[in-house]
């Protein structure tokens, strides 16, 4: 791969490779843009195929978080690491404070967080070495409750959109997935009056939400084909692929789960089928807002006051998707590239250091 080329094509900053053979440590640091803020996104272990696929990776989702975090409102910009082995074998004391100490050397430049196979124990071994990790324990805990505010939060803002009202009363969810969001987003829909249908691929955690909640299990292949108005994926990513796509019968898309599309096309597809698609990194930003309070010293109410604008940045979307006539996940990354345009010329400003 012709890195130089793939930073350029993308409008990447820096990207940053760090090795010590002490701790054992390969891990890569892509900082994709900074026009708002310092670069923030987690730290994620992994053992990648190659060392192209961790760069890929890398890049990838630094730019994701350049617009998660550029639509949530929030002054920060994307960044993302990886570092490359087996997770069940790799973690020591000093290989994450040897990360932390890369992460040091980068001045505030990147923030790291949690991420897949990281814990906030290895968080605070990071923090043993820098100050620029956030998700520690104590702090803003978990993000769970506040990312399911923010999905609900969108769902209503999706709903006002095609039912012309936020009223959820009646209306059919089927949600994917009642682990720590999907449950909570299941609380908020049924306090909102909404009938639902739901799954997951633990018999327990089914269970919990029948007998608390009063809602209707249906099993993991049966969630796609539910006659409803909202379909809400809480578990996996690649959800809306072609064998799903094709099956869905609701009216809207929207829940927490990363990577919903499997590809752009089925985006496209949703939008063709009349149904509206709220792009993923727009709706589940509750995490990064969390976590994002931290910096600021946490508070919850905060936290949750940000959340709730998700209503409106759902909002935005829909309508840079009818202003360009594109679909909603383009819509989100433009809402997000012109903020940062024109943030770059607020930051234009002559001001006395
Ligand atoms: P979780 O692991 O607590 O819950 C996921 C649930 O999905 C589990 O109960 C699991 O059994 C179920 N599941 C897995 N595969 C399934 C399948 N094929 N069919 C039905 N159910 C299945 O995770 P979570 O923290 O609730 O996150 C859910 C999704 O939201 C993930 O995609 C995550 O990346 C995303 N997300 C979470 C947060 C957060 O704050 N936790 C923030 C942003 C995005």
């Amino acid at each position: 791969m012709e890195i130089f080329d793939y930073l350029e094509k993308y409008d990447y900053e820096q990207l940053v490779f760090c090795q010590d053979r002490n701790s054992g440590l390969k891990a890569i640091i892509s900082i994709h843009d900074t026009t708002l803020g310092p670069a923030l996104g987690g730290t994620r272990i992994w053992d990648y195929k190659s060392e192209e696929d961790a760069i890929v990776d890398a890049l990838r989702l630094s730019k994701g978080m350049t617009y998660k975090n550029a639509t949530a409102g929030l002054n920060l910009g994307g960044g993302k690491a990886v570092i490359i082995g087996d997770p069940t074998k790799i973690k020591s004391e000093e290989l994450f404070r040897s990360f932390g100490r890369y992460i040091e050397g980068l001045g505030g430049r990147y923030i790291t967080a949690e991420d897949m196979n990281t814990t906030t124990q290895d968080m605070a071994l990071i923090n043993d070495e820098t100050d620029y990790v956030v998700g520690l324990e104590g702090k803003s805990g978990n993000p769970s409750p506040v990312t399911a505010f923010g999905v609900y939060r969108g769902i209503l803002a999706a709903a006002n959109e095609v039912f012309g009202s936020d009223d959820l009363t009646g209306k059919v969810v089927a949600v994917q997935g009642l682990g720590s969001v999907g449950y909570a987003v299941c609380e908020h829909l049924v306090n909102a009056g909404a009938k639902l249908f739901v799954t997951d691929i633990r018999k327990e955690s089914i269970e919990r939400a029948v007998n608390n909640l009063g809602v209707t299990a249906v099993s993991p292949d049966e969630i796609y084909n539910v006659e409803c108005d909202i379909f809400t994926p809480c578990a996996m990513g690649a959800v809306i692929n072609d064998f799903t796509v094709e099956q869905l019968k609701c009216k809207i898309v929207a829940g927490s789960a990363n990577n919903q599309l499997a590809e752009e096309k089925h985006g496209e597809i949703l939008r063709e089928k009349g149904i509206l698609y709220v792009p993923d990194f727009v709706i589940n930003s509750g995490g990064v807002i969390n976590v994002y309070e931290e910096l600021l010293g946490y508070n919850k109410e905060r936290a949750m006051k940000r959340a709730s604008a998700i209503y409106d940045a759902v909002k935005k979307v829909i309508e840079i998707s009818k202003r360009d006539n594109v679909p909603t996940f383009i819509a989100a990354e433009r809402m997000a590239e012109e903020r940062i345009e024109k943030i770059r010329k607020v930051n234009s400003i002559y001001l006395k250091e």
